[in-house]
């Protein structure tokens, strides 16, 4: 097969997500891999959905039996809520009026400050749409980014296909100091997990994110708080000491708070990058409605920044995307607006906290010490204490010419032996930082408990590897 990619494009391979789930699908393996939750989208959500697909007409005609003898008004005796003209048109380039106008709203609220609909708030194809989006609107060819490692996998092919350079600055593990050597991670006193590290042990040395600046070259810096793969959520003062150097270098923050709804106590509220004083002007933060409201098929994202940042994305946007589907727009801003009569934030965070501590428990007792996450829906596990036969697994790959690091090894052999496919985190790394991962794993928990019950049975069989 002759090689027609871009030369862009050489040297990239297929991700691991949809490969991990379908070779998971073929072994019948319990997947913890993929982040996505197991459980169907509230009614709430798909209602709004429906409405805005089917409007008035089709409710009265098809979804509602109209009583003999009444007019042919087809929008009589319908519900009013269904909209006149179904919603299955172009919308606005930059974002649905009501969908945009909700996320100015709700981020008026969270940041402090008036957001303005038509200039602050761009309405994405997912936050992965954002992510590309944001490197093409900003980065010029020669330019640097930063990245923390580890870090979401599509920020550093991004960053190089504007032309620009990720620069990679790794959480390091720090573990905790004060007489009680806790993390501040609420567990139950009496739960086996609450002697585990936590998510917060991976922490940000800022003097290396500093020195990792080239005066006139780095532009932006990638941070993702709640943090994918561990967890972590960066407390306000590890959020200024970034901000100090942005603004010092005069750098943009591209904020991904995707996860900005599952925070779990004892902390309540997320520190939030773009609210820290002089952080506005220089933040764009991204919010994801397919973990929001656990509907990851639907990939619609929101960015909200100042005109000098929103502006270029559109830009861009208007001539890749041009808009994003109209219906689950509307969806969403149903969403966002009903959400607190059901109480939905609230049921997330406890419905996820209870399944993190499930997981966590079984992964303790079986010898994969969990650092247990402060926030989103992953947990990384320590596997260095399992004796798998890492050099067979190796040699099996290499005759197929994959060349194994341990922990994809690790990965590959808890999906083809033990039954639970999960994520080999040096995806995460960039290539100088993949051996921080080696003995790690990444499991995902927003599954339903018979996913996770399935998925500790069979963990057990790990217990004769444990060393
Ligand atoms: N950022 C992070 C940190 C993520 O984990 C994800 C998950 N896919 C995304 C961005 C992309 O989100 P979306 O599904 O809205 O494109
Ligand atoms: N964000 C999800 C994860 O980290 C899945 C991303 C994807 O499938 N592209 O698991």
């Amino acid at each position: 097969m002759s090689n027609r990619a871009a030369a862009r494009l050489h040297g990239y391979q297929t991700a691991i997500w949809g490969e991990l789930t379908a070779m998971s699908n073929r072994l019948g393996a319990t997947n913890l891999g993929q982040g996505f939750p197991s459980w169907d989208a509230e009614p709430f959500l798909k209602d709004g959905a429906i409405k805005a697909i089917a409007g008035r007409d089709y409710a009265s005609s098809m979804a509602l039996q109209r009583p003999l003898g009444s007019t042919n008004n087809p929008n009589s005796g319908v519900p009013t809520q269904f909209p006149v003209v179904p919603l299955n048109q172009y919308t606005r380039s930059a974002g649905h009026m009501p969908l945009v106008n909700r996320v100015a709203d709700m981020y008026t609220e969270i940041l402090g400050c008036k957001i303005d609909p038509m200039t602050n708030v761009l309405i994405t194809n997912g936050a992965t749409q954002a992510i590309f989006n944001v490197t093409q609107a900003l980065l010029n060819p020669g330019d640097e980014a930063i990245v923390i490692d580890p870090a979401y996998d599509s920020y550093a092919p991004c960053i190089e296909l504007a032309g620009a350079k990720p620069v990679h600055v790794p959480l390091t593990r720090v573990e905790p100091h004060g007489p009680d050597k806790k993390n501040p991670v609420l567990v139950d006193a009496h739960s086996p997990i609450a002697q585990c590290p936590t998510s917060a042990e991976f922490v940000l040395d800022a003097e290396v994110l500093e020195r990792s600046v080239t005066p006139g070259k780095t532009k932006l810096i990638f941070v993702n708080n709640p943090h994918n793969p561990s967890g972590k959520l960066f407390s306000l003062a590890e959020l200024t000491q970034i901000a100090n150097i942005a603004i010092k270098h005069d750098l943009v923050v591209v904020s991904d708070e995707v996860y900005e709804f599952m925070i779990y106590p004892p902390v309540q509220k997320l520190a939030r990058m773009a609210s820290i004083p002089g952080m506005f002007e220089r933040t764009v933060t991204f919010g994801s409605a397919g973990k929001t409201f656990s509907v990851t098929g639907w990939k619609i994202g929101w960015c909200v920044g100042p005109p000098s940042i929103i502006h270029p994305m559109f830009l861009h946007h208007q001539y890749t995307v041009y808009s994003v589907a109209t219906p689950l727009q509307d969806a969403v801003s149903s969403a966002i607006a009903n959400a607190p009569e059901h109480d939905y934030y609230a049921r997330l965070i406890r419905t996820l906290r209870e399944k993190r501590d499930k997981l966590c428990n079984v992964l303790h007792d079986v010898g994969l010490t969990p650092f247990v996450p402060e926030g989103a829906y992953f947990v990384l596990a320590d596997t260095s204490r399992v004796r798998f036969p890492e050099d067979d697994v190796v040699k099996r790959y290499e005759a197929k010419g994959q060349k194994l690091s341990r922990d994809f090894a690790f990965a590959y052999w808890l999906m083809e032996e033990i039954g639970v496919a999960a994520i080999p985190p040096s995806i995460f790394y960039s290539p100088e930082n993949k051996h921080l991962a080696s003995n790690l794993v990444r499991f995902c928990f927003c599954k339903d408990d018979s996913i996770l019950d399935a998925a500790a049975t069979k963990l057990q069989k790990l217990r004769p590897f444990i060393l």
